[in-house]
């Protein structure tokens, strides 16, 4: 039977106790007064005052006390009774779990609630036992904490499982707020009444989650904020302005004007500032300022400011949002100064730099043939030269293509021009071009200088040789003309016997002695043509030649000095050797002056060698090889390396510039000329000049 219940029982039996005992009482008494009045009727036969009657009022009296106290004792039983009913219902009643618990935790008696709450099973529940396997030591410790002499109440928190969700595990356990309380009266007993705090557990683990979402939020930020109420004292920072200005939150937080991290003796203007800030009149696209670390060092910081509003929409401060841009603002310079360097050298050069985006190719066709491009950079030259337009870029490129090469006559100024041209691609991501035209007309001209300078020099060589084979010369044609001239006394002399003797001359005879002058002066008219064709003042001209020509007539104008020297020529030229793509009065220098040098160095041989020159021309891969070689005393070791040099010689006559000219010959054919210390004693000189190539051949064909 419920508590409440018994309660209520318990009061219709002490009510009905009460009322019963009353009654018998009453009427214990009035028989009581009626026996002793009987009595005292018949011992006295008369009535008497009370006072003649001690024994029946002390009766009558103690009778009406009990009744009285029957009636007092009945109504405190009742009032008892009643608080009891009413701390029952309180027990009945109550939403929280409420329980009496044994001194170990077991329960003993539980309200509605609890065995709502813990569907206990009858002695066999023990509070500790039903809370969650973590949570249960801390619950022991709290229930025996309570039962030590000294302390009569604790409460703890712990998690239990309703009945109802027992088996679903998981998320079911629910957190509960304990009060207990040791009886005072029966020392063995616990009240415990639990408060269900699930929710406001799970509010506060929200808050703390959203507190700590925030924080780390605000942690994570790299932007310094910073806020002020009204007078301009700070309210609010966060880390990352701690940490910008070297200074912690509770140094900062409280702090009023001037601050510790404004640059020293910058006050003025940043109060002007902060004065500014507070009317709310600065910039919304922020400001720069400056912020003095800890460590004195100032750093450049972006600042953003917003009103402070609160709930009710009143004005309540400023917050201000500050970015570090020491660093941006560094790298700014950098690239500026950078840039400028950059600009500096390109605008310096000489040469003329220019990028032009070309016409787009879907263009309509009227606006492409007009549209030169867009000219995205010149540089100082280019500026100079062809203005702030695109043509002189689009006009040297169109040269430089028709050309071919990376040289070109800019034929309006009159200046040639070495171009680079690249495509590259432009700070917008578009591919344009770029220009670099350097102006190498004083390179041209010089080249050209030179050139001419070189033609005049091999022409004076040609000469020099010439006259130094003069003598030679003159004995080679002596011959011939003295041929001629004895052929046409003899005739003469012939004719006029013949005459004498009144005879008419011999046709057959004069004939003969006609084809032999005739013959010794096509050789006299052989010697000059060559030596008119070897010194004739001409330009380089390359043609067709035939290799075997070149040495026969370079053979030929040296044989004379040869013979003065008697020095033999052997000549070993290879059958059917391909031709070359030369000058062959070129190549004839070059052949002649090594022949001559060989000539020469057998001069002064002792007699008994042999006064031989050897000239061999063979094929060699694709080149001809021309090699002179002789038995002189060859070169020295130690000189070999300088004889190209121009001007070496070690003649008392030479000029020394005859193998630094065969040289430059031989490398404008694209050959080599080199000295070798053959074994076998004298010296060999060889060079080689390429064939000619095919297609060249077809179109001399
Ligand atoms: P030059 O004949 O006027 O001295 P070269 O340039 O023709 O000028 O020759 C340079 C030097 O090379 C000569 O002075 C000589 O010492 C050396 N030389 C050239 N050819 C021969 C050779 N066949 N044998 C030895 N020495 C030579």
């Amino acid at each position: 039977m419920p508590r409440s219940a018994e309660s209520a029982a318990t009061l219709r039996a002490i009510r009905w106790f009460t009322i019963t005992h009353g009654i018998t009482m009453g009427g214990f008494v009035i028989l009581m007064a009626i026996f002793l009045g009987a009595v005292h009727g018949t011992q006295s036969g008369k009535a008497d005052t009370l006072l003649e009657h001690p024994l029946q009022v002390a009766v009558v009296g103690l009778t009406v006390a009990m009744l009285m106290i029957l009636l007092l004792l009945g109504r405190h039983a009742r009032r008892r009774l009643s608080a009891e009913l009413e701390r029952d219902r309180l027990f009945t009643l109550s939403p929280d779990p409420l329980c009496v618990l044994g001194r170990d935790g077991a329960l003993i008696r539980g309200n509605p609630a609890f065995e709502q709450f813990f569907a206990p099973e009858r002695g066999a529940a023990n509070i500790i036992e039903r809370a969650h396997p973590d949570d249960q030591q801390q619950v022991a410790q709290a229930i025996a904490s309570v039962a030590r002499p000294g302390q009569v109440a604790t409460s703890f928190e712990a998690r239990f499982m309703p009945a109802t969700d027992r088996g679903s595990g998981g998320d079911a356990w629910r957190w509960l707020e304990w009060s207990v309380r040791r009886d005072p009266q029966s020392q063995t007993m616990l009240y415990a009444i639990a408060r269900d705090t699930t929710s406001r557990r799970r509010a506060e683990a929200a808050l703390a989650a959203e507190t700590a979402f925030r924080q780390a939020m605000e942690d994570s930020l790299l932007t310094g904020m910073r806020a002020f109420d009204l007078t301009g004292r700070i309210t609010y920072v966060n880390r990352a302005f701690c940490d910008m200005v070297g200074q912690t939150q509770s140094e900062l937080v409280g702090a009023v004007p001037p601050f510790s991290y404004w640059p020293a003796g910058d006050d003025a203007l940043q109060m002007a500032q902060l004065d500014r800030l507070l009317k709310g009149a600065t910039p919304r696209n922020g400001f720069e300022v400056k912020l003095q670390r800890r460590n004195g060092s100032v750093i450049d910081a972006k600042m953003y400011v917003s009103p402070l509003i609160d709930r009710d929409g009143r004005h309540t401060g400023w917050m201000t949002s500050v970015t570090d841009i020491t660093e941006p603002l560094r790298i700014r310079a950098a690239l500026a100064a950078a840039h400028e360097r950059f600009t500096t050298v390109l605008e310096e050069l000489d040469a003329a730099v220019s990028v032009v985006a070309q016409p787009q190719p879907d263009a309509s066709p009227e606006v492409s043939l007009n549209d030169v491009g867009e000219l995205l950079f010149a540089n100082r030259m280019y500026r100079q030269l062809f203005g702030i337009t695109p043509t002189g870029h689009q006009v040297l490129l169109r040269s430089v293509k028709d050309s071919g090469g990376a040289e070109t006559f800019h034929t309006a100024m009159g200046r040639w021009f070495e171009l680079r041209a690249r495509d590259i691609r432009w700070v917008d991501g578009r591919l344009v071009q770029m220009l670099v035209a350097t102006d190498i007309t004083a390179r041209r001209e010089a080249d050209e200088q030179l050139h001419r300078q070189e033609l005049k020099l091999q022409h004076n060589s040609r000469l020099v040789t010439m006259g130094e084979m003069a003598s030679s010369l003159a004995h080679e044609l002596n011959q011939p003309l003295t041929a001629i001239s004895n052929y046409c006394m003899g005739l003469s002399a012939r004719i006029r016997g013949m005459t004498a003797k009144g005879h008419s001359a011999d046709p057959e005879l004069l004939l003969d002695a006609l084809r032999k002058t005739s013959a010794q002066a096509e050789r006299a008219g052989e010697v000059i043509r060559r030596i008119r064709n070897f010194v004739k003042r001409s330009e380089p001209e390359r043609r067709i030649c035939s290799a075997k020509d070149i040495a026969a007539e370079a053979v030929g104008l040296v044989q004379i000095e040869a013979a003065r020297q008697r020095v033999r020529i052997q000549t070993e030229i290879g059958r059917e050797l391909p031709p070359l793509h030369a000058d062959p009065i070129l190549l004839q220098q070059v052949l002649i002056n090594l022949l001559k040098n060989s000539i020469e160095a057998m001069r002064d041989l002792a007699p008994g060698n042999q006064r031989v020159v050897t000239l061999r021309v063979s094929e060699v891969g694709t080149a001809i090889e021309f090699s002179v070689s002789d038995r002189g005393p060859g070169i020295r070791e130690d000189l070999q390396g300088r004889l190209f040099e121009p001007f070496f010689t070690t003649k008392t006559e030479g000029m020394g510039i005859g193998l630094n000219i065969c040289r430059s010959i031989v490398e404008s054919h694209q050959g080599q000329l080199w000295a070798e210390r053959p074994d076998e004693g004298g010296s060999r000189f060889r060079f080689t000049v390429p064939v000619a190539e095919p297609v060249r051949l077809t179109q001399a064909a």
